[in-house]
């Protein structure tokens, strides 16, 4: 052990001397085998990091002399050096192709892929590989997911009105086989770049890569509803509906088109109801219905619709809000509510009172206290059933409970109550009196 390390210590000294002569290979060979026979020698990593051939040598010396004291700062100054000389080298190959790149340019001339792109946010040009912005921080994302990647940039692009390179971005996009819903981003961001065309080929791409997904469909139509274009929206949606028989979404978009063109609200509601036929709890559908039909001045209908829109949306949605607007609007221009409700109550007090009577020889002072308590009844038992059949227009009700709250007894089981009691109360005065 003492020979060897005494050989250590003399290999270092000339080692050392030759480094400091300038006979390098000589001092190399000296110096490596120090490193062999000692691997924890310092000093020996150190002077070899002066006489390695490549800065990947000279990097890992310097490194091992950090491991064994953390706080030379000879080291630490030898790699710093290292650092900001090292990403000319790196720089060099083609991420993508790993081909021999030029010392300028943007893009390989090998395999025309872009190495270099201008930050979003500050500018700076950051290549490829690098994910978060090195001056801004802005994340960049990988751009071995090709289509994600410069998708985002774009977004990223427009959202700062920097049209030339967002523009440049999608078409890294199109150039690399897009998926449906790619192509469907794509088209949103074409909109956005004020190129309407060219989303329109886009959406219809999708449509051909896709002809099952119902967006496809929904944002061309649209899209050709804000250009005006209805023959070729009522195209799209029937082409969508081909593929999608009955689908509610596909059904609702095209009546909304239909009810923005003039002269057309006939098919639009005929559309609509089809949307309903396949979702009955289709809100907008029975907003829309309702306004179609107070557009033709069809009334009863329109009210039909508002009041669905009233049990089947939440009690704050502005299509409630719009109903109720629409049903007090149409409100004034139904009958006299006091009037009606006058009449179906003496036609439903009829009966009973003729029974009553005629078991009373036609006598009103004759008429037993058990037929007037019947008679009672049955006035009690007719309010029940009107108020649960005529709801929305009856004014007694409407004023107990108000507009909505009256909905609560137009339900079938006071109905039942109601005409289960007048009958009752009828028979039993036939009858018994
Ligand atoms: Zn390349
Ligand atoms: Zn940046």
């Amino acid at each position: 052990m003492l020979s060897s390390a005494s050989s250590t210590d003399d290999l270092l000294k000339q080692g050392i001397a030759a480094a400091r002569s300038g006979r390098k290979a000589e001092a190399r060979e000296k110096l490596l085998l120090v490193v062999e026979l000692d691997e924890q020698n310092e000093q020996a990593w150190l002077w070899l990091s002066g006489v390695v051939e490549s800065d990947h040598d000279r990097r890992v010396c310097l490194e091992n002399v950090l491991t064994l004291n953390p706080t030379s700062a000879v080291a630490q100054k030898g790699l710093r050096w290292l650092d900001e000389h090292a990403p000319a080298s790196q720089r060099e190959h083609c991420p993508h192709c790993h081909a021999e790149l030029p010392a300028t340019g943007n893009v390989c001339p090998a395999c025309h892929q872009p190495v270099l792109i201008s930050c979003p946010q500050c500018h700076e040009h950051v290549e490829i590989a690098i994910r978060h912005c090195p001056q801004c921080g802005t994340t960049l994302g990988d751009y071995h997911n090709h289509n994600p990647y410069y998708l985002n940039l774009a977004g990223a692009y427009l959202d700062r009105n920097n049209f030339p390179l967002g523009s440049w971005a999608l078409e890294q996009v199109i150039t690399a086989q897009p998926e449906a819903d790619e192509l469907l981003r794509c088209g949103a961001l074409y909109l956005r770049l004020d190129r309407a065309a060219r989303a329109v080929d886009m959406y219809r791409q999708a449509i051909e890569r896709d002809p099952r997904q119902a967006t496809a469909y929904l944002q061309l139509g649209a899209l050709y509803r804000q250009l005006g274009q209805p023959e070729e929206m009522r195209e799209v949606y029937q082409s969508g509906l081909r593929h999608l028989p009955g689908d509610p979404a596909l059904l609702l978009a095209w009546g909304q088109g239909l009810s923005e063109i003039g002269g057309a609200d006939h098919e639009a509601i005929d559309v609509l109801q089809r949307a309903l036929k396949h979702e009955p709890r289709l809100v907008e559908a029975h907003l829309l219905l309702g306004q179609l039909h107070s557009r033709r001045e069809d009334s009863m209908p329109a009210l039909a619709h508002y009041r669905q829109v009233l049990i089947m949306a939440e009690p704050d949605a502005a299509s409630v809000i719009e109903a109720r607007r629409a049903i007090a609007a149409l409100q004034p221009t139904q009958v006299d509510g006091w009037g009606e409700f006058t009449r179906h109550l003496l036609g439903f007090m009829l009966c009973p009172i003729c029974a009553a009577l005629a078991n009373a020889q036609l006598s009103p002072l004759k008429i037993s206290w058990a037929a007037w308590l019947l008679l009672g009844l049955s006035l009690i038992a007719s309010l029940t059933w009107i108020s649960s059949a005529d709801m929305p227009r009856n004014p007694l009700t409407v004023k107990l409970f108000g507009p909505d709250e009256a909905l609560r007894l137009h339900v079938s089981f006071w109905n039942g109550i109601g005409k289960f009691l007048w009958a009752f109360a009828f028979v039993a005065l036939v009858i018994r009196m």
